[in-house]
């Protein structure tokens, strides 16, 4: 479609997706606005309790290198090779996330991040920004945004040719659309709940008080705390917890009980973090669910980012699957030739997709809290990567294609199941992968269509 100036396209929301979405847009010529209901991230230090570092993968570096911003970020990230595993009275372990050196995560502040984005958008000098502004609702019919400045209270109608809604998993905007379409949105809390504390670098300020290169993870089978490095050699350390139940943030009311908890299951951690029972009393708790919207488009309105299909956070996904969001509608903006159309194959090209990698991020809580310490997992592990080396082309473990290939989400959960049937055939009776039947494993793998090479990142 190519960008007429004189028309007036919205985004509700600034944070990690909206400004992305705007450099995108703008680049191609378009007038963009953004509307959120923040102070401007540039001029602040605060969080608002939402979490301080966010893993970045594949997906995300793709749309960001699409949009030309790489080479800033790079400056901002450091790089997670694989998860160290703690537990009470055993020495700690490495579980590495790719047998390939290339393979692996990063770190990143969400406040850098995003304050580099917002930086970028308005050095295209054809986005603004208007902070302090609340968008209450949405008028399809009118095409009138209603926003309300949060400094003077006045309520204005914004009119608008194309509205991208990004204003977060609780989208107001979206919410109000439910008025006029039924309700299409699906929330599902999952029942557990986070809060985040720091840990410092070590006290001389000479580096990181645990392995800086890893997810560290203290798996308690309901539970789990983890940790992810930050560039200032902290930690941002989580911990995850049922809101009801024997060990949960309900059952967790006193210094005394924190620090058995922290005693039994998380020994050492009180050392390097000595004021955690302060920080745990004060920090906000997060709350963690996930959003199932069954329609997207809307005449001239297309829900984008968490708005659309925010998911927990334990596939480290939904900011790489917004970013992908960001990547796919530049490519659809460049094909179709009017917004409803673009919006509704944007919705096809996404909604299952998203889906499915909400499912796989709900799994991968039960991996991380429990999984990780079973030997059988190991063993399964350590077979994956030997499938990989030998039939590259037929087995892709799926945490790596998800994290570091761009094979679409929906195939990395069916080809994941798929998998894990090759893997229970291939690893029944034996102990050791000395053991494994390459042969047979081979001929089972074959069964399956080869991996489209396009999606795989090189
Ligand atoms: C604990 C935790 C850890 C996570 N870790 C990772 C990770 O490692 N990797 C990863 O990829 N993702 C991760 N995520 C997910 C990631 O944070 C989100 O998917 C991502 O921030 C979504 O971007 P967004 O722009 O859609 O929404 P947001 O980043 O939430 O931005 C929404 C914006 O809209 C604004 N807003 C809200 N309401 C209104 C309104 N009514 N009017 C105007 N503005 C409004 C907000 O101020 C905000 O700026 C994590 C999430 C959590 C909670």
């Amino acid at each position: 479609m190519r960008a007429n100036p004189d028309q007036r396209l919205l985004i509700a929301g600034a944070g990690l997706v909206g400004p992305l979405l705007a450099i995108l847009l703008a680049r191609k010529g378009w007038k963009v606005e953004l509307f959120d209901r923040r102070q401007d991230p540039r001029l602040t230090r605060a969080t608002e309790g939402r979490s301080v570092n966010l893993a970045l993968a594949e997906r995300g570096i793709h749309a960001l290198m699409h949009s030309g911003l790489m080479d800033t970020i790079r400056k901002l990230i450091i790089p997670v090779r694989g998860r160290m595993i703690h537990r009470p009275g055993l020495p700690e372990s490495f579980q590495p996330y790719s047998q390939k050196e290339s393979e692996h995560i990063w770190s990143i502040s969400r406040a850098d991040l995003n304050r580099e984005l917002i930086r970028a958008a308005e050095a295209t000098k054809g986005v603004r920004f208007h902070f302090r502004h609340s968008c209450l609702s949405a008028d399809p019919g009118k095409h009138l945004l209603r926003v309300k400045d949060e400094v003077s209270g006045q309520i204005s109608e914004q009119p608008y040719d194309a509205l991208f809604v990004a204003d977060g998993s609780s989208s107001h905007v979206r919410d109000s659309l439910t008025a006029e379409y039924g309700n299409f949105v699906r929330t599902e809390p999952l029942q557990h709940s986070y809060r985040e504390l720091r840990m410092p670098s070590l006290r001389d300020g000479s580096g990181f008080a645990m392995r800086g290169d890893s997810l560290h993870i203290w798996p308690g089978d309901d539970f789990m705390m983890i940790g992810l490095p930050n560039p200032d050699h902290s930690f941002t350390m989580t911990l995850f917890l049922p809101d009801h139940g024997k060990v949960s943030f309900a059952s967790l009311k006193q210094n005394a009980e924190l620090s058995h908890l922290f005693q039994t299951w998380f020994p050492g951690v009180q050392d390097d973090i000595p004021d955690y029972q302060e920080q745990f009393f004060t920090n906000p708790p997060g709350q963690l669910g996930t959003v199932y919207c069954q329609r997207w488009a809307f005449p001239d309105i297309v829900l984008t980012g968490d708005a659309a299909h925010a998911m927990v956070p334990f596939h480290g996904q939904g900011m790489n699957c917004g970013f992908e969001d960001c990547a796919v509608m530049s490519e659809l903006m460049d094909q179709g030739d009017n917004f409803s159309d673009i919006f509704q194959n944007f919705e096809k090209r996404r909604r299952e997709d998203c889906h499915a990698i909400a499912t796989m991020a709900l799994e991968n809580y039960v991996e991380m809290r429990s999984l990780v310490k079973d030997t059988q997992y190991l063993l399964r592990k350590e077979i994956s990567f030997i499938l990989e080396q030998n039939f590259p082309r037929y087995f892709i473990p799926r945490y790596s294609m998800v994290m570091f290939h761009r094979i679409p989400y929906q195939e990395a959960f069916q080809r994941g199941q798929k998998q894990e049937e090759i893997l229970d055939l291939c690893c029944r009776g034996i102990h050791s992968a000395t053991e494994l039947d390459l042969e047979r494993a081979e001929q089972l793998l074959r069964q399956l269509p080869a991996i489209n090479p396009a999606s795989v990142a090189v």
